[in-house]
């Protein structure tokens, strides 16, 4: 399944509708950042996914990092 139908490839840079390029048959990728919904309808389902009500979940995140004097 494709993210989105403009890809990039990961090679030359050559844009194209295909996960393969054209050009030199290279990887390419989405080349746009995946489209946000504020009201984002996959909300529940990805939290579930991560697992966020775990206690060990909010060790995963990253944290600012904090200067020591
Ligand atoms: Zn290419």
């Amino acid at each position: 399944m494709v993210r989105s139908k403009m890809q990039k490839c990961k090679d030359c840079g050559a844009y194209g509708l295909s996960t393969t390029c054209k050009k030199c048959g290279g990887t390419a990728q989405a080349a746009g950042p995946l489209k946000f919904s504020p009201q984002d309808p996959q909300a529940k389902r990805r939290r579930e996914y991560q697992k966020v009500t775990d206690p060990k979940w909010v060790e995963n995140l990253p944290s600012p990092k904090v200067e020591e004097e």
